[in-house]
Order: C-alpha cells, then sequence, then structure tokens
C-alpha cells in the first residue's frame, strides 16, 4: 500500500526551492521599498515647498522664518492656539520682535522649551505650533521621512529625530559665514536654481539635541561642508526649491554618502576638496547680493 505524504528529500527540495525564490526576490523588494520611500519624501518635501511658496504670498513677500534655534512662540500663533509665551524663550533681535518660524522648537503643553534631547511628542508639538502646519493642511507625516529611522534607534529613550528635513540657513535662517540671510522671495535669483528644504538627520549624541535644531547651514566658498545632508534613498537626497518644485539629486562622490552617515557626530570629514556634490550645494545656495 502507498503512504500518503511527503518524503524527507521532498520537503527538502521544496524548502531549498523557497530558499532560492526569497534570494532571487529579497533585493527585488528591497530595492521597491527604497522607490517607494522616495516617492513619499518626494511628496513630503514637494508638500512642504508648496506650503513655504504660500505663506511667501500671504504675507506680502516674506518667507518664513527658519532660525528654529532661536525661536519663541509667535504671538499670532499663541493668540489663535492659545498657549503661553515662555519666559526662556530667545528672540531674535535686540527690539525683542517675536520671530515667526516655520516650525517651533520642542515644548511642552505651556510652551516651556524641551529642545535638550526632547521627547517626539515635544518636538512634534513644535511643528504643530510653526506657521507652515496650517499650510500642509495639519499633517505631521509630511515633516518625517520613512527612510529617517533616529526614533526607532532611540526607542529605548524616545526622544527627538522626528522632523527629517531642514530650511537652508541662508533662507531667513541666522547669520553663517559673514553672510546676510534673505528675508523676501524677491531676493532670491532664479527661485527654480535655489534650494529651501534639504534632508537632514541630524544625531549628534555628543551635543545634547539629537534632533534638527537650527538650520541647515553651508558656507557657499571653501571646500568644507558644514552640516552634513542625508543620503537616505540610495545615493540621493531629495530637495525642495524655491519656486515650489521638488527633486531627486543623486551624489556623486563617495564622500558626500560617508558624511551623511557620520550624522554629525565628527567634524574630521568636513572637508572634502574637490567634491561635486559640494559645488552642486554652494551653487544653488542663495546668497544676498
Ligand atoms: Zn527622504
Amino acid at each position: 500500500m502507498k503512504k500518503s505524504g511527503f518524503t524527507l528529500v521532498e520537503l527538502l527540495v521544496v524548502i531549498s526551492i523557497i530558499a532560492i525564490l526569497l534570494a532571487v526576490l529579497m533585493p527585488a523588494l528591497s530595492k521597491a521599498k527604497l522607490q517607494a520611500s522616495a516617492i513619499i519624501c518626494l511628496t513630503d518635501v514637494k508638500t512642504l515647498s508648496t506650503a513655504w511658496f504660500m505663506y511667501v504670498g500671504d504675507n506680502n513677500g516674506k518667507i518664513v522664518g527658519a532660525h528654529t534655534w532661536l525661536s519663541g512662540p509667535d504671538s499670532k500663533a499663541k493668540k489663535k492656539n492659545n498657549f503661553n509665551v515662555d519666559a526662556t524663550a530667545v528672540y531674535s533681535d535686540s527690539k525683542q520682535n517675536l520671530l515667526t518660524n516655520w516650525v517651533e522648537l520642542p515644548q511642552a503643553e505651556d510652551g516651556t522649551r524641551k529642545d535638550n534631547r526632547p521627547h517626539k511628542d515635544h518636538e512634534i508639538l513644535g511643528i504643530q505650533r510653526g506657521l507652515l502646519f496650517p499650510y500642509v493642511g495639519k499633517k505631521i507625516d509630511v515633516f518625517h521621512c520613512p527612510m529617517d529611522k533616529r526614533l526607532l534607534q532611540d526607542k529605548k529613550r524616545d526622544y527627538g529625530g522626528y522632523r527629517s528635513y531642514s530650511i537652508a540657513g541662508c533662507m531667513d535662517g541666522y547669520y553663517f559665514a559673514g553672510l546676510r540671510v534673505v528675508k523676501k522671495h524677491s531676493q532670491i535669483p532664479q527661485p527654480s536654481y535655489k534650494y529651501v528644504f534639504v534632508e537632514e538627520y541630524w544625531k549628534s549624541d555628543t551635543d545634547g539635541f539629537g534632533w534638527n535644531s537650527q538650520a541647515w547651514q553651508l558656507n557657499p566658498t571653501g571646500d568644507s561642508w558644514t552640516d552634513p545632508l542625508s543620503v537616505a534613498h540610495g545615493n540621493k537626497s531629495i530637495l525642495g526649491f524655491a519656486d515650489a518644485h521638488g527633486e531627486a539629486i543623486r551624489w556623486k562622490d563617495k564622500r558626500t554618502i560617508a558624511y551623511s552617515k557620520d550624522k554629525g557626530a565628527n567634524s574630521e570629514y568636513r572637508n572634502q576638496p574637490d567634491n561635486p556634490d559640494l559645488k552642486f550645494m554652494q551653487e544653488r545656495w542663495t546668497v544676498l547680493k
């Protein structure tokens, strides 16, 4: 009488076939995942760039502030959201003008600053109280790239690193390298050429931040990076431009990617003479004439 069921050899053959199929499919799957994440990220950056551009239209050509470190709750937003101005907030100038920023500092419900290794919820609250939040349809996901894994890596501590995008410091960020910042859209030559948003996954354990605390900075002359870009979609990063379009940029120099992996931890990798990617970013940095 013939026994029903599989022999051991048959089982082993089936298992090996499955293993081979998986080995063949996995690279294709991870590539598809990478491409999907780039599409989501590009959509995020386009949404943010459009929001940034709409803000200009609603504010007589003024661009939204990007000096997120020196920020305090904006008076209008304060009235609208009914939260307290933090007594320790730092204001932009000697006239004690309240700042107006695209995102505010990580904060507690009562507006108290929580910028030193903030909890994710404090960072999210700061984003929600920023001036661009209404312009993105109040969708918090827009501020986070799916490839930004800082929160997962720090799950036990659950601090900071939610917002994956920063604004270039030249776009009403803060004075850097002796250069003045642009305050009005009309001061930007060739808006379709000049970037506003970059991907940045700052995560230095030594500086107490672990989140993108300031604008993304660059010296438009010289051979050095200042802040690292994040290169999370293969060898590409997504940039958002001053005419509200977004683009995936493929980097050419391995040193760009190496510095990105460093996430700002060590400054020794900054000096990169003849890096075409650095030149690319320097040419597209807006310098006020
Ligand atoms: Zn991304």
